[in-house]
């Protein structure tokens, strides 16, 4: 299984304006179509690995700005300071965090063709070499419900365990990234697979990654400068769009 334990890149340091990394992401997430109305963004600040920073629950993500963002306590799961709260689903991130030293950034949103893979119990799996970080047959939590609760929040990452995503038979998906251009990067290639995926399983039988290939995929796919380079990708075309108009910064 393909484990993530790449170094903190250069724009996730120590002292970054995590509210404006957090909300400029957001906005980049949202204009590659993979944000959804309800999805979040969540990112371990380096400076100080007890404390997240998360977009808000309120907020649309289409035009929220740094201000929207909420550093929240890892070992409270308290909002730090006053001010809008964070997503009903938070839980999805203490519990993930918390197990998870090596991971920076987690994204959670509702992809249309995972969830069309998962209503027919048919794994996601990789068949598109850049999601060679993908494992062989990501694991799914066969449960339709939000996740919102400690307790949930724990059966989730049980879930997870050390794998880069975990399919939610019905709802969506989790994208962990041991930065955020790596959770944002995964989780547009999450959705692009899936879409593949989706289309080759209604023609016949798709070939998948598997072994040595996936290695090789992942090996030259999926390597941390690889997935920089897909959000540098995303960025400049959210704001060509006018993705990022008015985030700040
Ligand atoms: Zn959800």
């Amino acid at each position: 299984m393909t484990q993530v334990a790449e170094p903190i890149s250069a724009t996730h340091v120590p002292g970054a304006n995590y509210a404006l990394l957090v909300a400029r992401a957001v906005r980049v997430l949202n204009s590659a179509g993979v944000m959804h109305m309800s999805g979040h963004l969540a990112v371990r600040d380096a400076g100080d690995p007890n404390r997240i920073w998360i977009n808000s629950r309120k907020a649309s993500r289409s035009t929220l700005t740094a201000a929207d963002i909420v550093p929240v306590d890892l070992t409270t799961g308290k909002r730090i300071g006053a001010g809008d709260e964070p997503p009903s689903e938070l839980p999805i991130h203490l519990a993930v965090f918390r197990r998870r030293p090596e991971v920076g950034a987690i994204v959670h949103t509702h992809p249309e063709h995972v969830i069309v893979l998962s209503i027919v119990d048919i794994p996601l799996m990789p068949v598109h070499l850049a999601a060679g970080f993908l494992p062989e047959r990501a694991p799914v939590w066969d449960d339709p419900n939000i996740i919102n609760s400690q307790e949930r929040g724990e059966v989730l990452a049980d879930h997870l365990g050390d794998s880069t995503v975990l399919v939610i038979r019905g709802h969506g998906v989790v994208v962990v990234g041991a930065t955020f251009e790596e959770a944002v990067a995964r989780t547009v290639l999450v959705a692009e697979n899936a879409r593949i995926q989706a289309n080759a399983s209604a023609l016949g039988s798709p070939k998948t990654l598997k072994g040595d290939e996936l290695a090789r995929a992942a090996k030259q796919m999926c390597q941390p400068i690889v997935m920089k380079k897909h959000y540098h990708y995303h960025e400049q075309t959210a704001g060509q769009l006018g993705g990022l108009d008015g985030v700040g910064g």
